[in-house]
């Protein structure tokens, strides 16, 4: 790619080069992290290229998708079934007391809101759960999805079309005040059953319901989330975390586990042997996996 570089910019204590083919608006909005140098006008410009699948619009979608939106993404699709709900307001940042009142729909609501932020990114809410149905019409055309779901089925299922569509994703979920995140680069890094070759019992799984959730692990995983997809969408794969990354923010713990080897010490059923039944439909959450 050739970039003519006709200026350049002092922002702050750092010096960057402006590409001639970055709107200058653009610039204006996004001078403060187009001036970190991780990032720099041609991360910025690659990110504005960027399209992203935000699968879930809850808590972390909340944030995650507000976060690529704010930071230029050039297409944000957020999928999602449910309704606001009173419940949700202490921790889904998008919503409001309105939301709830009218019951409004979550996608709808959220992308009123996201557009309101940058009305330069193109905004996708669809009305849906991710199935191993519609999930090749969901990925059409992403470089990156983003775990905002809040179960292992639907984790599983982008497991799997992450391998199959070899396009990258990354797990985030929070429970409690606890949360954990592992970006997933198929073919080259662990896979979520590289992690955890079965899925978890729906019904043996804790949720929010019943074991609660405090936003500001949310906040924290979710933001985790949003940068990794902010680094891939940017081209700057080289940044992005290998570990899984598990905090818990009420007794202050923060582990790093180096995921680095797992893909060679495990026959991973999915991105080793191929099974792919999530995918395929024979496993979902009312079906045992084979
Ligand atoms: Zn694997």
């Amino acid at each position: 790619m050739q970039v003519e570089v006709l200026r350049v910019g002092v922002v702050g204590a750092t010096v960057v080069a402006m590409d001639s083919s970055f709107p200058v608006d653009d610039l204006g909005r996004f001078a403060r992290q187009v001036c970190f140098e991780g990032l720099g006008v041609e991360g910025q410009r690659r990110l504005r290229a960027g399209r992203a699948l935000v699968c879930g619009c809850g808590a972390l979608g909340s944030i995650v998708a507000g976060t690529l939106v704010r930071a230029g993404a050039g297409l944000v699709r957020i999928v999602d079934p449910d309704v606001v709900e009173e419940v949700n307001l202490q921790r889904q940042v998008l919503f409001d007391e309105q939301d709830a009142a009218s019951r409004a729909l979550k996608v709808t609501a959220a992308a009123a809101k996201l557009r309101l932020a940058n009305s330069d990114v193109t905004v996708e809410p669809i009305l849906a759960r991710a199935t191993h149905e519609n999930i090749f019409s969901l990925c059409e055309g992403i470089d990156v999805i983003v775990d905002a779901t809040d179960n292992f089925p639907s984790r599983f299922l982008l497991n799997d079309a992450s391998i199959h569509l070899n396009i990258p994703w990354i797990y985030g979920g929070c429970l409690g005040a606890q949360g954990q995140t592992m970006t997933i680069l198929p073919g080259r890094t662990a896979c979520l059953r590289c992690l955890m070759p079965e899925c978890p019992l729906v019904e043996a799984t804790p949720t929010c319901v019943t074991a609660g959730i405090l936003g500001p692990i949310v906040g924290v995983i979710a933001s985790i989330e949003a940068l990794e997809a902010i680094k891939i969408l940017s081209g700057r794969e080289e940044a992005v975390s290998r570990n899984l990354t598990v905090i818990d923010l009420w007794t202050n713990k923060i582990r790093q586990i180096n995921t680095r080897s797992l893909r060679d010490q495990v026959d991973c059923p999915a991105c080793k042997q191929g099974q792919l039944s999530w995918l395929s439909g024979s496993s979902s959450p009312g079906i045992l996996p084979e």
